[in-house]
């Protein structure tokens, strides 16, 4: 019954579809965002392609005039070719990779910032789903460190491109004078090849198990410094749990690389023998064909270096390759958050600018990866400027029913008709500016009580603070030095205020109150109120939204009386809907009961 989440569409881990994926979707992006470090990588990867020839084209021509003209002039023009070319592409080749790397900041903030903005705009549900958190959390660490950016990658891209390069170049000098070094050299190298890819699979499973540890460390690390939860942890004394916690995480991350470290070391201990079998057969050929009047001492020692050159570039080919498919793979989690699916329909018919009509029918609903239905077939009718009142116990669904409402989880059976069409049908961001809910939980943001108000809206004084006034605020305002500007908490400014339990709950409400919204919903805010103070709000919020459609939760009774009609929840269905003298006089009614027992209150 309960909706599952939706597969996220993936390709097989290592496949060559991931870099391409990868590469097609990250290198576009960044080529709009710096192309100058494009430009610079291709001029760096053609130096770089140049390198080794300065050495092969020299060196014979110095040996042979050391063993045959010996002319001074000749020798030092040699000599100094070789000396000034290699310097000056080494040099180069520094230069340009300093600047290639003052890029990665800039790819990673730019990439860091594409994150934040999915995450804001990620459908509500996949907060609470457990893989797309930890789908948020691969894609950060696979865009960073795992893959080393943007950077990471293309580098690893144009060592590619500038291995074919010399690869192609040495092998129309060894096929000239010594053809043999050719499978010489392949055999070895398809065992190092071979060993390479057996570490770097070793690399990837490490990888997926650290991404669980890293996400749990994260929470620990920062999410509970956070002095939103400091006064929980020392009254609780949750010290010495946390400080447990971090330790057995960490102890289970080291415990991982460990494992992966031991498991790599034969490995490399193999690869490293096949590099000496190489170099040792390399030299017993060509020293024969020295022997045997082949080659001359000077092509001989050119052979040296191009097989030298040919080994290593295939090598770094195949280790830059091997590389760009890892780091692909692992920005690749990147690119799957960007495409994760949306958990919920979204159409796009328009919102009409009229007084709006909100039915549920027939209306049931399980949480995600559950079974248990928190509503079920719950019948309600909103109208034009209604007043609905949404009482019950703890845990009856009252909260589930607003979510529904604003579209955070669409219902699991049943249909919520906006003006008679299900809602499912309407353009997504317009049916949701049709609300404006302060939720129980409500957060204020770190910035001035202005722009948590107003947002980004320009919002001066004079909208301003009657706005807070209706609210109870206006004169707290106008006592702050900063007035409005003055910032909430010391994040960002140290004379910023910690505004108490009441005046976070005015600022939360009047922003519901700016936004300007037909339907306005209080689910509780009040909750942290003794219930004589939340009656007041009620009836003053009652005034102040006057003709618009409004929602008030409570499981306590404040806000029934302003109400039109009243719904009460028990057991995920609408046990009871009415108006307030119809209920209040039901015999054995739970209205009437929870009335009485809290009537002492509002009379
Ligand atoms: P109320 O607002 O009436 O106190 P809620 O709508 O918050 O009740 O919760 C109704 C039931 O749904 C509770 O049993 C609660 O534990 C469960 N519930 C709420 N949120 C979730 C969630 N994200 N995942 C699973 N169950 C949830």
């Amino acid at each position: 019954m309960a909706r599952k989440p939706r597969p996220i569409p993936t390709r097989k881990k290592g496949s060559f579809a991931v870099v391409r994926d990868t590469l097609r979707f990250l290198f576009p992006a960044a080529w709009r965002t710096y192309p100058g470090y494009f430009i610079v990588g291709v001029l760096r990867m053609l130096l770089q392609a140049a390198a080794p020839f300065v050495g092969i084209f020299m060196t014979p021509l110095l040996i042979d005039e050391l063993l045959g003209g010996r002319n001074t002039r000749h020798l030092c023009m040699y000599a100094a070719v070789l000396v000034i070319g290699t310097s000056a592409i080494s040099l180069l080749t520094a230069v340009l990779g300093t600047v290639m790397e003052k890029y990665q900041e800039k790819f990673s903030n730019y990439f860091t910032e594409q994150i934040s903005r999915r995450v804001m705009e990620l459908d509500f549900q996949l907060t609470e789903d457990k893989q797309a958190l930890d789908q948020i959390e691969a894609a950060r660490t696979g865009m960073s460190f795992y893959s080393g950016g943007i950077h990471g990658i293309a580098s690893q891209f144009f060592g590619i491109l500038s291995n074919v390069i010399s690869i192609l170049g040495v092998i129309v000098l060894i096929a000239v004078h010594a053809p043999i070094l050719f499978p010489l050299t392949a055999f070895l190298l398809a065992v190092t090849t071979l060993i390479r890819a057996k570490i770097n699979g070793i690399e990837v499973e490490q990888y997926e198990k650290l991404s669980r540890i890293n996400r749990l460390w994260n929470y620990l690390g920062w999410e509970l410094t956070d002095f939103r939860y400091g006064k929980d942890i020392r009254l609780y004394g949750a010290e010495d749990m946390m400080a447990q916690k971090w330790d057995s995480f960490t102890g289970q991350s080291i415990a991982a690389q460990r494992e992966g470290a031991n498991r790599q070391l034969p490995w490399q201990l193999l690869s490293i023998t096949a590099d000496a079998a190489r170099d040792f057969g390399s030299y017993l050929y060509l020293g024969i064909l020295v022997i045997t009047g082949k080659l001359s001492i000077g092509v001989f020692s050119q052979m040296l270096s191009c097989g030298g050159t040919f080994h290593r570039s295939m090598q770094n080919l195949i280790a830059a390759l091997q590389e760009t498919t890892k780091r692909c793979n692992y920005a690749y989690e990147y690119v799957k958050f960007m495409r994760y699916p949306p958990a919920i329909e979204k159409g796009t018919l328009p919102v009409k600018d009229c007084p709006h009509t909100i039915t549920f029918r027939n209306v049931s609903f399980a949480y995600p990866n559950t079974e248990r239905r928190v509503l079920d077939g719950v019948n309600i009718t909103l109208r034009p400027g209604e007043h609905l009142s949404v009482v019950g116990l703890n845990g009856a669904g009252k909260t589930t029913f607003v979510k529904l409402l604003c579209r955070l989880y669409d219902p699991t059976e049943g249909e919520i008709l906006l003006d008679g069409t299900d809602i499912r049908a309407y353009d997504y961001r317009q049916y949701m500016s049709l609300f404006a809910p302060v939720f129980q939980d409500f957060r204020l943001f770190s910035f001035s009580i202005r722009e948590n108000i107003a947002l980004d809206q320009p919002c001066p004084d004079e909208v301003l603070l009657p706005q807070a006034d209706l609210v109870g605020l206006g004169d707290k305002l106008r006592s702050l030095p900063k007035g409005a500007d003055t910032m909430i908490s010391k994040v960002f400014d140290e004379t910023g205020i910690e505004p108490s339990g009441g005046e976070q709950q005015k600022i939360a409400i009047a922003r519901a109150l700016f936004k300007d919204s037909p339907v306005v919903i209080l689910d509780e805010p009040t909750a942290a109120l003794d219930p004589v103070a939340e009656y007041d709000i009620y009836r003053q919020f009652s005034t102040l939204v006057g003709g618009k459609t409004a929602v008030y939760i409570s499981h306590r009774l404040s806000s029934c009386r302003f109400c039109d009609r009243i719904a009460v929840f028990s057991g995920g269905t609408v046990a009871e809907y009415g108006t307030h003298e119809e209920l209040v006089n039901r015999k054995d009614g739970i209205y009437a009961e929870m009335f009485s027992a809290q009537a002492q209150y509002y009379r």
